[in-house]
């Protein structure tokens, strides 16, 4: 079920199948050609245009919000919430993404997650984001969710969204590099235990 998604540390992760598919590149160390890079919001630890040129080749496609589209170039899509674009037979949805109960990712930024369905299968990167009622419609088959808590969802929040969501797995997301640890993301499954299955990536 996971097996074709790697995890890169904090939103990065390269999803391999139709197309190989890149999240919010930050502190990349192996160069790699990607078919579709995926970006949620400016942030530097989200929108880091020197890691997208690691990935970056001639076929590249960027979707990204307008506020990071700007600091990039090549073959670079906008979107906005509610948006799909469609790349060969991969279907990509931009999907709300913002705090209720934190400052830093105001609703009217117009900053997104994304749900992915590629060979069938539907992956929900929720990006920074609170639990919000837009993802009582998000139907995923695997949820990325944040865990670190401070800019985003705490552990406890995370497993509230997962419950919400409820896809066959989650994988916590957004700790280890910038705030949040590995205990977050240990939190976040023994929480759902025996609820949703939880599966924490190593860090590749
Ligand atoms: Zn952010
Ligand atoms: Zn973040």
């Amino acid at each position: 079920m996971t097996g074709n998604i790697h995890w890169l540390g904090h939103d990065t992760f390269k999803i391999t199948g139709g197309k190989t598919i890149y999240t919010d590149p930050f502190s990349i160390a192996r160069k790699d050609t990607a078919d579709i890079i995926l970006i949620t919001h400016e942030h530097y630890d989200h929108c880091s245009p020197e890691d997208v040129k690691k990935l970056q080749g001639p076929g590249t496609v960027i979707i990204a919000t307008p506020d990071c589209a700007r600091k990039l170039s090549g073959n670079v899509r906008t979107v906005r919430a509610g948006e799909t674009v469609t790349v060969g037979k991969v279907n990509i949805e931009a999907v709300p993404a913002y705090n209720t109960n934190k400052k830093f990712h105001p609703r009217d930024k117009g900053w997104v997650g994304y749900v992915i369905t590629m060979e069938g299968k539907r992956t929900y990167l929720a990006g920074d984001t609170d639990l919000i009622p837009e993802m009582k419609s998000v139907k995923a088959d695997i949820a990325l969710l944040p865990v670190s808590g401070t800019y985003v969802m705490s552990a406890d929040e995370a497993a509230q969204a997962a419950l919400v969501i409820n896809p066959r797995v989650a994988i916590p997301m957004h700790y280890g590099s910038i705030v949040g640890s590995a205990s977050d993301a240990v939190r976040f499954q023994e929480i759902l235990h025996g609820k949703i299955t939880v599966v924490i990536l190593p860090k590749e």
